[in-house]
């Protein structure tokens, strides 16, 4: 016998509905699709279907941890939540915190409520500063809020689809069935913007293969072409936005011809592209009197620059300038990696806002501090990359990480290891022993998303309710109620009421979340069980929720152009001893960094060994052939993998997802470079060498 309890996937951030179907011993036995699921429409990918074998996997942490002479002994709970709390309490003014994107809004609503209020920093960040910071960054400056304006609805009802630095037949599955769907169907364009070739070219009426860190001179050509050929909506530019002008003069200094030869892309290619995007013909079906929108979708090909931020504002400046956004059909979307990178941002878990993007300005942060009854730091924090350089100078001496492994997310691991290291004291709370956690000196076990309540908020701004399946494996709990157990021991030496961190249920403190954030003012547990998902803004009970946002105006009013420029492709470029551009990305069959994905049978028996895609001309030099093993150098380390011996790659790149398998990773590679505004670092580019392994067969090595 089993019964059934509908959740939603834990992978990526597209937010599929599933249907856990738990047997009498509380196992997963099986998962199912959810037809009633308004994002997934009764579709799943293979993660969803068969990934969730990890939750029992013998692996989980069973009982509190303790690292005593350089060795993990098992501990109570007190014992574990007594030392944390006072050492936490020994480093209140140089501490840091990651929350979780794979946790829920009420585990990440409490993190950032015990860093503000207990620790007394805005010293809180998550795996959105690796993935999408600068899309947020250029979305909150140009648009006033950043999240993905339109529906994954829009993306069928559009007449055409550029996609921009993006694999979503790997990373995002269900969006591009949805996707397929609309092209087979209703005759929707597809331009795909890549350097390399990626599944959904087959679909495309154009294929645009810019060289790595050039973006900005593409998009650039395509908005003078916009201009050039009068395609821009005059209306909408005059109507809704500012710095039209300024931005006319940048996109000025180049020609389509010049902004060619730096990104490699034919001019006519160009122009194309932005005929397409700007004016795109009507699909079949379009309503009358609608007008045939473009959806302008992009990934962490374009974020993951020094010139991130500069490439999300390239790609903003070409919405507005062809009014493609605030209507059926259109508007911009960064896809989400994590299931709930969306809610973690909205939960606060930023250094610089509040829940909700709320500013430190008195007029937000005065309902926080009335409510939860002492004053808050309002001064923004360290961004998540920035937390983990200054533990070298010592700004930063302590550390509370959930649900994250930076020592896999982390470019230039072993830096990053290096400087983990030299913490006072670390803690891990999680389900795994993995990289980060080895290096603890508390580790605490935390529930996965099947074992408690909750919500997600998935790419579309969807909440959609997370439910407890089965009990708690060993003495795990759910991260919030860890996190109120710690900062009640640690309210009388804060300052802080300890009953500031007394919740009964996860429903309470969604229901707090709630009261703060305006955009989700209108959602509750009850109205998520009786309407399913809910998008935000939903200001209030009887609101029905927002498919797209912007069709009126913009939150700051009318929308911004900011002229951005084309500078150096990478701090990195190659050389005579590194002559290839390494690229890093994701493959399907592995999620991230494969903490998890790892522990999954049936993943792991599709992709076992890191795939390094090479181009022929560049394997032929190398004396490489398809499916050898492959060791891969860059100044900072090295990695081992199996060869694809492909053009989907240009001559001169090598794509390497970032999974470790077989001890290896690219992340051992990769720069730890950022971009200025939104501190993202440089995983799209670095330079690196391959050569075949010609060593004994068996474990690469890591170290150089
Ligand atoms: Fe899960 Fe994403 Fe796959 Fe949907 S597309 S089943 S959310 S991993």
């Amino acid at each position: 016998m089993t019964r059934t309890v509908s959740s939603t996937c834990p992978y990526c951030g597209v937010g599929c509905g599933i249907v856990l179907n738990v047997d009498e011993q509380d196992r997963i036995r099986w998962v199912d699709d959810d037809p009633e699921n308004l994002s997934s429409t009764g579709m799943l990918c293979v993660k969803g279907r068969f990934g969730t074998t990890f939750v029992n996997h013998p692996d989980r942490i069973q009982t509190p941890l303790i690292k005593r002479k350089g060795r993990f002994e098992e501990a109570t709970w007190d014992e574990a939540l007594d030392l944390v709390a006072n050492r936490l309490l020994e480093h209140r003014g140089h501490f840091g915190s990651f929350a979780s994107a794979k946790a829920t809004n009420e585990d990440a609503f409490l993190q950032q409520k015990f860093v503000r209020l207990v620790m007394g920093t805005n010293n809180i960040d998550h795996c959105t500063r690796l993935c999408h910071s600068p899309s947020v960054e250029a979305m909150l400056q140009q648009l006033g809020s950043g999240a993905t304006s339109n529906s994954y609805i829009d993306y069928e009802e559009a007449s055409c689809i550029v996609l921009v630095g993006c694999d979503p037949g790997s990373n995002h599955p269900v969006i591009a069935s949805r996707m397929r769907r609309a092209i087979d169907s209703l005759g929707t364009k597809l331009v795909v913007v890549n350097p390399r070739r990626i599944e959904m070219c087959d679909r495309a009426d154009l294929f645009l293969q810019p060289r790595a860190g050039t973006d900005v001179a593409l998009f650039n050509g395509m908005a003078r072409a916009i201009l050039d050929e009068d395609l821009a909506d005059r209306p909408f530019i005059e109507g809704r936005t500012e710095g039209f002008d300024a931005f006319v003069s940048a996109v000025g200094e180049t020609t389509v011809d010049e902004c060619a030869l730096v990104c490699g892309v034919p001019a006519g290619e160009i122009r194309a592209a932005a005929r397409l995007f700007a004016r795109p013909p009507a699909r079949r079906g379009l309503p009358e009197g609608l007008v045939p929108g473009s959806c302008l979708v992009w990934g962490m090909g374009i974020t993951q620059h020094t010139q991130g931020t500069d490439n999300a504002h390239s790609l903003l400046n070409l919405a507005l300038l062809a009014g493609q956004l605030g209507r059926p059909g259109c508007g911009v979307s960064p896809l989400r990696g994590q299931n709930n990178v969306q809610g973690c941002g909205d939960a606060g878990c930023i250094p610089d806002s509040l829940p909700g993007y709320q500013s430190y300005g008195d007029a937000a942060i005065i309902p926080f501090e009335e409510l939860w009854g002492a004053g808050l730091p309002r001064s923004p924090g360290l961004k998540a990359t920035d937390m983990v350089e200054q533990i070298a100078s010592g700004a930063i001496r302590a550390m509370y990480i959930v649900g994250e492994n930076p020592l896999l997310s982390e470019p230039n691991l072993h830096h990053a290891t290096d400087l983990i290291r030299a913490l006072d004291f670390l803690v891990v709370q999680d389900l795994f022993l993995h990289e980060t956690a080895e290096l603890a000196d508390v580790v605490l076990p935390a529930c996965s998303f099947a074992e408690k309540d909750g919500t997600f908020t998935n790419s579309e701004r969807r909440v959609q309710r997370v439910r407890r399946a089965i009990a708690p494996v060993g003495m795990a709990r759910p991260d919030w109620e860890i996190l109120c157990d710690v900062a009640r021991r640690m309210a009388p030496g804060a300052g802080v009421d300890p009953a500031q961190f007394a919740y009964a249920s996860a429903g309470e403190v969604f229901d707090e979340f709630a009261r703060l954030m305006p955009q989700i003012r209108g959602i509750s547990y009850e109205r998520l069980e009786r309407e399913g998902g809910i998008q935000w803004p939903c200001p209030s009970a009887d609101h029905p929720g927002t498919r797209y946002l912007y069709a009126d105006s913009f939150p700051r009013g009318v929308a911004r152009f900011v002229p951005v420029r084309q500078h150096a492709v990478a701090e990195e470029t190659p050389d005579g001893e590194y002559p290839l551009v390494l690229n890093t990305g994701r493959i399907l069959y592995h999620w991230h960094g494969g903490t998890i994905t790892r522990r999954v049978a049936g993943l792991m028996e599709q992709v076992d060994t890191v795939p390094v895609a090479v181009h022929p001309a560049d394997a032929s030099v190398a004396e490489i052939q398809d499916g050898d093993p492959v060791v891969v150098f860059s100044r900072r380390g090295r990695m081992g993998g199996r060869a694809v011996v492909t053009d989907a790659v240009q001559p001169g790149n090598l794509f390497v997802p970032f999974v470790k398998l077989q001890g290896s990773a690219a992340n051992f590679l990769t720069n730890n470079v950022y971009d200025q505004e939104s501190r993202i670092p440089e995983y799209k580019v670095c330079a690196a060498r391959i050569e075949k392994k010609r060593e004994r067969k068996g474990a690469f090595t890591l170290r150089s």
